[in-house]
């Protein structure tokens, strides 16, 4: 059978027991455990060379790792530049968060030409090639430029955004073209996919020739949805393991019978955190009786933090949690517990399972893991609520979830009422067809659809 190798922008530390904090490196790593093959990409590493040589590969159990280093112009250009200053927030419908700089698209443009160049002469005759994520739109194109042949899947873990929005980058035109390079570009919903064949369709002269195949810039390809999932069964009992327990347990003596709040998020403005901080406080502004009776508990570790945007999140969260414990805390009580730091996954699942409500508000999310985690972790005889943002993925798989739009405190405050409140035979309701659609759609799901539809 064809090798798989998979191109990521970070290939991340594979070490057992280590926290890979993000999505795609969970859902890419049991894809490579599965099948075995090559994993490319950066290494994390910024380079003092202009040009940095590539680095040896190694070898973990059945995956081959080659990592390559970047260059500090390379690093400000493509990632925090064009990569995560500008296709990050729109993606992600945060136009006014976006900045867009001509010199930062070549910079993107190069470093994936820099893949290319690096990967193509490694690559056999009947490789897979599965690339993922918003870094990488242009790579199949260079990698054709270069002279490979082999089939080329994308997987975009963000959401697509209509063409209204997209079009607010000024490299719009340039960025689709390259996309057109791939075979199959996989979304993880159907609004996701429709945005783009929309896009190819009014805007890029192209044809929607049905069932997801797609025509323009004289190529033929095809777009699928995939939604990305978890592993159930793994999450559940991962929560009952005692030695993932520690601190669920020092949780659980500490909150003495009072009702945990969780939410998990990555320290990205997509996230809604601030939003979220809000609802809570009108949460107890209208609800006095549950004052002493509630905990919010925000996990958020910080990411990207050289980028400007981040800090200015990080610094008003900051503000506001101090804010919002400063007006409702007691001698025995603070409301909100914010703590910036990263768990390893195995660590969050108990926490989740403690948690009687978990409260994933993003503005705009791909999918949201952490959402899809917190219904696997739970009790089934005892399950906790999900709160969840109409505008997170998972939204469209998670319907039995109390559905929120993060932009309406009120409503958020009142789906906590809501969900606290909710009789047992309710969550146990919701919460098994919640964990039906999971089953379906689980993480081994998305990875042998993708991989069979990429090999046609
Ligand atoms: N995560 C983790 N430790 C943390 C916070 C998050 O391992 O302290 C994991 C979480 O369990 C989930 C992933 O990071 O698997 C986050 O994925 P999600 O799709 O929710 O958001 P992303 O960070 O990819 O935007």
């Amino acid at each position: 059978m064809s090798r798989l190798v998979v191109v990521s922008n970070r290939v991340a530390p594979i070490t057992e027991g280590e926290p890979a904090a993000g999505g795609l490196a969970v859902g890419v790593l049991d894809a490579l455990r599965a099948e075995g093959g090559l994993w490319f990409g950066w290494s994390g590493e910024v380079s003092n060379d202009a040009e940095p040589m590539p680095n040896p590969g190694r070898d973990v159990g059945r995956i081959t790792i080659r990592t390559i280093d970047l260059s500090r112009k390379d690093y400000d250009e493509f990632y925090r530049g064009f990569a995560n200053g500008t296709l990050w927030p729109v993606l992600h419908y945060q136009m006014g968060l976006a900045r867009f700089d001509w010199t930062e698209f070549a910079g993107y443009r190069r470093v994936n030409h820099l893949f290319a160049c690096s990967l193509a002469p490694i690559l056999r005759q009947d490789d897979l090639v599965w690339a993922h994520d918003y870094h990488l739109l242009g790579l199949a194109a260079a990698l054709r430029e270069a002279g490979s042949a082999q089939r080329m899947g994308l997987f975009l873990h963000t959401p697509f955004p209509e063409p209204g929005v997209l079009m607010t980058i000024p490299a719009h035109a340039e960025l689709v073209r390259d996309m057109a390079a791939y075979d199959l570009i996989g979304f993880q919903t159907e609004p996701d996919r429709t945005a783009f064949a929309d896009y190819i369709r009014r805007h890029a002269g192209g044809e929607d020739a049905g069932d997801g195949r797609l025509r323009a810039f004289g190529r033929a390809f095809r777009t699928g949805v995939y939604p990305i999932g978890v592993h159930v069964a793994e999450a559940r009992a991962e929560a009952e393991l005692p030695a993932n327990r520690r601190q669920a347990l020092r949780l659980r003596a500490n909150l003495h019978g009072r009702g945990l709040i969780l939410s998990v998020d990555r320290l990205d403005y997509a996230k809604g955190l601030r939003q979220r901080f809000l609802a809570f406080e009108r949460f107890l502004i209208a609800t006095p009786e549950m004052h002493g009776q509630v905990i919010f508990m925000q996990i958020a570790p910080p990411s990207r933090s050289d980028i400007q945007t981040y800090r200015e999140i990080r610094e008003e969260l900051e503000g506001e949690a101090g804010r919002i414990n400063g007006r409702f805390a007691d001698v025995d009580w603070v409301p909100l517990r914010y703590l910036n730091r990263s768990f390893p996954r195995a660590a969050l699942m108990p926490l989740y399972a403690e948690a009687r409500v978990g409260l994933v508000t993003p503005l705009r999310d791909g999918m949201n893991l952490v959402a899809k985690e917190y219904v696997a972790a739970q009790d089934p005889e005892d399950p906790g609520v999900l709160v969840l943002s109409q505008f997170a993925g998972a939204a469209r798989e998670l319907e039995a979830a109390l559905i929120v739009n993060p932009y309406d405190e009120a409503g958020i405050a009142s789906a906590l009422g809501q969900a606290l409140a909710m009789s047992i035979e309710e969550r146990r309701g919701r919460h098994a067809a919640m964990l039906d659609v999971l089953r379906a759609n689980s993480l081994d799901a998305w990875r042998d659809r993708f991989v069979a539809d990429l090999r046609g």
